[in-house]
């Protein structure tokens, strides 16, 4: 059987619960348990698809085709545990499984209420990987006080009243101020939100406390005395240079220890440091390079969450720290730009703004031999670049940008052209690709077959291809020899585009083999 841990926020929202939950599991793991993690976000959408980078920052794929929350991504690198459907869920989606019930009249006359049946399917939600791992870690989204929370507290009440306190508990992450003016930490905002979780029925049984400045004797006392929770259950979690850092951060101040005494669970082996020792490495970097996001949304850094993460990842492994400057092509002097950086990627993204300056990004990295990633639209835009000024197709766009185009070298498979219902209908999740045999990708990946993740709807008209490759732009992955997968030069030290998005599949130990091509050909360009 599983046991649990439900990590809940104070105070305010960004606090980090995910990188919180996922050093908590990682330590658990380098105990050698079997960690899993649920995300829960009380939202009325199904999923985040249909929501703006805006609202919602990077949208996450899961292998199995869900689109889902960033913190997804953290679970995934920190655990190397592939996430799927079942790691993800919105009050929407709980909503919208009872209310199918209702209608197929599986509740048999009953009452549908939010208690039980909404909370049923939370739980039974919870218990999803109950069977084949010892620990499932449930991050709860939100701040404890929301409306839209407290159906999946209440769910977490419940379980920790059925299954017993030794099984299940609660981590409640929250947040310490620093008032300058009175040089001091307070410690009220958090007794207030422990009190909430109080009303609601849960004692939490360890407080992570996010701070600026180290937390005081007196001040864990205080927090002990007046949240019910012993001093040594009080853990300081100071912003951290790297993420990474946080789980070492933890287990100084032994709360593994601490979660494995209060759920009687024992570990499986010793601590393995090495997973510590390894990140050392990316703090004292001997090489730097610069790389540029060019996308839309140059001052949302949430937005590129994985992009920036595998960015590290490959730096790491190559000793460099990789310098990312954003590059919003709608508005700024992309030339300009581009001039500073050594490499440049571009990221996913949808619709019509911005698209121009990234053709324009396309069209200066081939010229300038500048180092190229493009990843889904970036792929759409170097193929439209190149139908333009070198196939001579003037106004070569795809139908996205402009549905009347004459020359649609991006279009929307007669599938796609049916769909009506937005949420959930793009090209989602894992698809094969075969390479050609000497290729670049063929050299990058080290063999001819590869699975990568998907989420969008229009594609390479094939059509276009002999007039692509023509000029130099050859597409050298094919799904199932129908649909294009990736183009790439020759005639370029590194020019590559992907339709699909590798920054999921990157781990810090394990970097994508494209983004590693990115950070190894930008350092070379830069000795030029
Ligand atoms: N907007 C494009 C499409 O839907 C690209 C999507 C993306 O970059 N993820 O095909």
């Amino acid at each position: 059987m599983s046991k649990f841990i439900i990590i809940t926020g104070g105070v305010v929202s960004s606090l980090g619960k995910g990188i919180s939950g996922a050093s908590i599991g990682k330590l658990l793991q380098l105990h050698g348990l079997k960690v899993n993690m649920i995300k829960c976000d009380p939202y009325i959408n199904v999923d985040p698809g249909t929501m703006s980078p805006y609202q919602h920052g990077e949208v996450f794929v899961t292998t199995d085709g869900a689109e889902a929350d960033l913190d997804l991504g953290h679970y995934e690198r920190f655990l190397d545990v592939e996430m799927t459907k079942a790691n993800t869920n919105t009050a929407g989606s709980i909503y919208q499984t009872v209310i199918d019930k209702e209608r197929r009249g599986e509740y048999l006359g009953a009452t549908v209420q939010v208690i039980p049946h909404i909370t049923n399917e939370i739980k039974k939600r919870f218990c999803a990987f109950e069977k084949d791992f010892d620990v499932s870690i449930i991050e709860i989204g939100g701040t404890v006080g929301d409306i839209e929370s407290l159906p999946f507290l209440e769910a977490a009440r419940q379980l920790i009243q059925e299954k017993g306190p030794e099984n299940v508990i609660n981590i409640h992450v929250t947040l310490i101020p620093y008032i300058a003016v009175a040089q001091e930490l307070k410690t009220k905002p958090s007794q207030h939100s422990v009190n909430k979780l109080r009303e609601l029925g849960i004692q939490p049984s360890m407080l992570i406390c996010r701070t600026e400045k180290p937390l005081s004797v007196g001040l864990r006392n205080k927090l002990s005395l007046f949240c019910s929770v012993p001093t040594t259950h009080v853990i300081e979690c100071a912003d951290a240079k790297s993420i990474y850092e946080v789980p070492r951060n933890f287990y100084k101040q032994q709360l593994d220890k601490r979660v494995l005494e209060l759920l009687h669970l024992k570990p499986k082996h010793k601590v393995d440091e090495k997973w510590f020792k390894f990140f050392d490495k990316a703090l004292h970097p001997t090489k730097m390079v610069k790389i540029a996001i060019a996308g839309k949304y140059s001052e949302l850094q949430d937005a590129y969450k994985s992009v920036n993460e595998a960015l590290r990842h490959a730096g790491m492994n190559n000793n460099a720290k990789v310098q990312i400057t954003y590059i919003n092509t709608e508005k700024d002097d992309v030339v300009a730009k581009l001039k500073e950086v050594d490499g440049v990627l571009i990221p996913g993204g949808f619709g019509t703004r911005g698209i121009e300056g990234k053709i324009e990004t396309v069209r200066y990295a081939r010229e300038h031999k500048l180092p190229f990633l493009g990843i889904c639209v970036g792929m759409q835009c170097a193929v439209i670049e190149a139908a333009r000024n070198l196939c001579g197709l003037k106004k070569a766009n795809s139908t996205e940008f402009d549905p009347k185009t004459k020359y649609p070298v991006v279009d929307l498979t007669p599938q796609q052209k049916n769909v009506v219902y937005k949420g959930g209908t793009m090209r989602l999740g894992n698809y094969t690709a075969d390479l050609k045999k000497g290729s670049l990708a063929h050299k990058l990946y080290g063999k001819t077959h590869i699975v990568e993740r998907h989420r969008h709807r229009y594609e390479l008209n094939p059509d276009y291809v002999k007039q692509l490759e023509k000029v130099g732009l050859l597409v050298t992955g094919w799904h199932e020899g129908v649909l294009p997968e990736i183009v790439e030069r020759k005639d370029h030290p590194y020019f590559i585009a992907g339709q699909f998005h590798p920054e999921f599949g990157s781990r810090p130990q394990r970097p994508h083999p494209l983004f590693d091509g990115l950070v190894k050909a930008s350092l070379k360009h830069q000795k030029k």
